[in-house]
């Protein structure tokens, strides 16, 4: 059965001995080339052998023992990780003769049968005492029997019983090394009874030992657990006397803290709340911010104002150009209110287009009267509690915008600026306009209450300043208290000339650049407003400033010289790419039915085209462009103004029978709506009916009734800087508007011919009668001449 020469596997980590099984995994290439050997020659049996030396990668044949165990791979398989894994049964114990080595791989010549011959009685008795003796070993090392017990009691001869119990023995590798070459089992029992009986007597030494150490191990964790709870009570205790601590302070905070005695009083109250909320309760965070809230705001700390009124127009001056009307509006409000202490001078508000330095010129007052600075914006807010603030039973409760603003403003008296007044809409959880009212109400606001801080709080000191866009979508009630002070939208030159004084030198220094070094040509900037921009304000012109010298300081330290720029239109068109908007070449009307309405909106005066057309129908009329009811009515109005007067105009009626008229105003997606658009609607109608064509340079704007007179219109400052803005040349406007000329900037008043109507009749002889060509026939008109006188 066993072959006389064996391969030999050196194991050097494990023993393995005969009745045992190991399961090992190799990666060598030499132990891999002997399983398959073994695999192929010998029936899968090896020979295990300990080297002495287990550090000698390569041992001399001599150095190898004698003895070793014959082994039988059971099972062998390679893995995906490039090892093999092998599981090895140990057989027998067998001597071994020589060792031959061939290709690093050693075979053994074995003498296979190593059992000795023994008497089977003493065998027995062998066996039973060692049985016996193991047995009560186990007990004493319990953790033994869930491994051994049954194996060791089935153990067939004497060999296996000590094979099996050395094995499990817990003794120094070197011993069982000593167990695996004593060939003669009687030999290894007595080996293996004087162990265990030290071993044994090793176990009661240790025995004694923990019985010690638990005793003093259980003192050392009742020492443990009292330590722990008085640490635990020592933190409790710290922390109240943090809380004791904090107490204190705030205590002296509200004793220091100048306010009014009920508030001081108050402010004891919660104290005394706080100090008898238990640590846990998750009330005691709420009254804790209530204090902090309460300490931190302004009760009766005020800032000394300047009196001096020239500082204050050196201030605006400094800040914001131009203006001059604005100024003196807001000096003579700073005026009247040092006079009459503030008590009875309304709230000031400053309307207008975006961009045209409303917030700016409400801070710039602020620094020039040397006072604090809030600002709150309320566009968009639909909820009275966001200005006067939640109950404090809401769960995260806040004061409301107003005392917010207090707090940040750090004074009882500072200008506090609301911007977007007209944004703020009603909705079911309350008019905000409404408590906004009371807030600026010099009648109430000495008593303002929020609803977290609960109680009264002086708001009388502030000069409350407000901006909005649209003065229509301020409530009436809240209108009443303001003193309004427009702020138009500014006009190229305007904007140029704040571009030069104001911007150029303010950004060039906030780049880092040279002021001597940076120049913009007067046509630069015209490009910039014409060609870049398209707004009321001068936001954007301020942000494409900075967006060029920007590019200048990347290009300066690219050349790592600081050189001269100067600044052209071309090189304003190098730095911002092509222009946007294109006012100077105007779109060429290339049919009659379209002509330059104006419109004033919250951006601004714009002009408004509209389109008519027709096409064979019933004579209805169809208007689409988001227009309202008002501007509907105007169109309604115009066509049958142009049917009653349809022979002066020269239009055949049957024009009108068959067909369908159109009316669209562009920008489909915005909301039109307004009387003044009258005039435009019945000079596009007749346009459309006469096919005369209307110049793209003419512009007209006026209520028109229906029997062509004219009325007036509001916004003519905004509407003509608009129609300056988009190239008009000439406009229409009724009658009663000429006295508000003087409010037109005079640049435009240069640019822009004004003609003042008072019936529909003016423009229609103005604009297409005067064509009519000597001795032609009634209906015969030209076309409108270009370019207009
Ligand atoms: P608004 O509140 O009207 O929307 P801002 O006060 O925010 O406008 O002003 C926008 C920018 O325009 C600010 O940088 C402001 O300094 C500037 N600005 C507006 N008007 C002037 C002006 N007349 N002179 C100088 N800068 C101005």
């Amino acid at each position: 059965m066993i072959n006389k020469n064996l391969p030999v596997l050196l194991l050097r980590e494990v023993l393995v001995f005969p009745f045992s099984e190991v399961r090992l995994e190799f990666e060598l290439l030499e132990e891999k080339q002997l399983f398959s050997l073994a695999d192929a020659y010998y029936d899968n049996y090896i020979m295990i052998v300990v080297p002495e030396d287990p550090l000698e990668v390569d041992p001399e044949i001599t150095e190898l023992p004698k003895i070793g165990v014959i082994g039988k791979i059971k099972m062998k398989m390679d893995m995906p990780n490039g090892k093999t894994r092998v599981i090895i049964t140990g057989i027998s114990r067998a001597k071994i003769l020589g060792y031959t080595k061939e290709d690093e791989l050693f075979e053994a010549s074995i003498e296979e049968n190593t059992r000795q011959v023994v008497d089977e009685k003493v065998e027995l008795a062998y066996m039973r005492t060692l049985t016996k003796k193991f047995d009560s070993y186990v007990k004493e090392v319990p953790y033994l029997a869930n491994n051994v017990f049954p194996s060791y009691h089935n153990a067939h001869n004497i060999d296996e019983l000590t094979d099996l119990i050395a094995l499990t023995l817990s003794v120094k590798p070197s011993r069982k090394k000593e167990y695996l070459y004593e060939l003669d089992a009687m030999k290894r029992s007595l080996m293996i009874l004087d162990d265990i009986d030290s071993d044994l007597e090793i176990l009661k030494i240790e025995k004694e030992l923990d019985g010690r150490l638990a005793k003093e191990l259980d003192q050392n964790q009742k020492e443990y657990v009292l330590r722990e709870k008085i640490r635990l009570m020592k933190e409790e205790l710290g922390d109240i006397n943090d809380k004791d601590s904090e107490i204190d302070t705030l205590k002296e905070q509200i004793e220091k803290l100048k306010c009014p005695d009920t508030v001081k009083d108050r402010l004891r109250l919660e104290l005394s709340r706080y100090e008898a909320t238990n640590i846990n309760s998750p009330e005691l965070g709420m009254i804790k911010s209530y204090i902090d809230y309460m300490l931190s705001l302004p009760w009766n700390t005020y800032t000394e104002d300047m009196d001096d009124l020239h500082e204050v127009r050196r201030r605006l001056d400094e800040t914001h150009f131009g203006l001059v009307d604005v100024k003196m509006r807001i000096l003579e409000h700073i005026a009247v209110s040092k006079k009459t202490n503030g008590l009875t001078s309304p709230i000031l508000c400053l309307v207008g287009p975006p961009g045209v330095g409303k917030t700016t010129l409400a801070k710039s007052i602020a620094q020039s009267i040397g006072r604090n600075i809030a600002k709150i914006s309320v566009g968009g807010v639909n909820d009275e509690a966001e200005i006067v603030g939640h109950r404090r039973t809401y769960i995260g409760a806040e004061p409301g915008l107003i005392i917010k603003g207090m707090k940040k403003a750090k004074s009882n008296n500072p200008v506090f600026i609301i911007d977007e007044i007209d944004k703020m809409t009603k909705s079911v959880k309350g008019d905000p306009a409404s408590s906004l009212l009371e807030v600026l109400d010099k009648e109430q606001n000495m008593n303002f209450v929020d609803h977290y801080i609960e109680e009264e709080y002086d708001l009388s000191h502030v000069m409350f300043i407000t901006t909005a866009n649209d003065l229509s979508q301020i409530p009436d009630a809240l209108r009443d208290r303001l003193e309004i002070i427009r702020l138009s939208s500014y006009t190229e030159y305007e904007k140029l000339d704040i571009a030069k004084n104001h911007f150029i030198k303010k950004l060039v220094k906030e780049h880092g650049l040279k002021e001597d070094f940076i120049k913009f040509q007067d046509s630069a900037i015209l490009s910039i407003i014409r060609g870049y921009t398209k707004e009321a304000g001068v936001r954007e012109l301020e942000r494409l400033l900075s967006s060029i010298l920007r590019k200048i300081v990347v290009e300066q330290m690219l050349e790592k010289e600081e050189k001269e720029v100067f600044i052209t239109e071309e090189k304003v068109e190098e730095y911002l790419g092509k222009k946007e908007y294109s006012y100077d070449e105007k779109e060429n009307f290339s049919s009659f039915g379209v002509v330059n309405g104006l419109a004033y909106t919250i951006f601004g005066g714009d002009i408004l085209k509209i389109e008519a057309t027709m096409y064979p129908g019933k004579g209805e009329l169809v208007l689409t462009g988001s227009l309202g009811e008002v501007m509907r009515e105007s169109a309604r109005i115009s066509l049958s103004y142009i049917k009653s007067h349809a022979d002066s105009f020269h239009i055949p009626s049957y024009l009108f029978q068959e067909n369908d008229i159109h009316i669209h105003v562009p920008e489909g997606a915005v909301p039109k709506d307004g009387p003044s658009a009258g005039i435009t609607l019945t000079t596009c109608l007749i346009s459309l009916f006469t096919r005369n064509k209307v110049h793209p340079s003419i512009a007209m704007t006026g209520e028109m009734t229906l029997r062509g007179k004219i009325l007036p219109i509001g916004g003519l400052k905004e509407k003509t800087i608009g129609a300056h803005r988009a190239g008009i040349k000439k406009i229409y406007l009724p009658r009663e508007n000429e006295k508000d000329l003087e409010e037109v900037p005079k640049e435009i008043k240069k640019d822009i011919k004004f003609i003042f109507v008072d019936t529909y009749q003016d423009i229609y002889h103005d604009l297409f009668y005067k064509f009519k060509r000597k001795g032609a026939k009634e209906h015969e008109y030209i076309p409108i001449q270009f370019p207009i006188d």
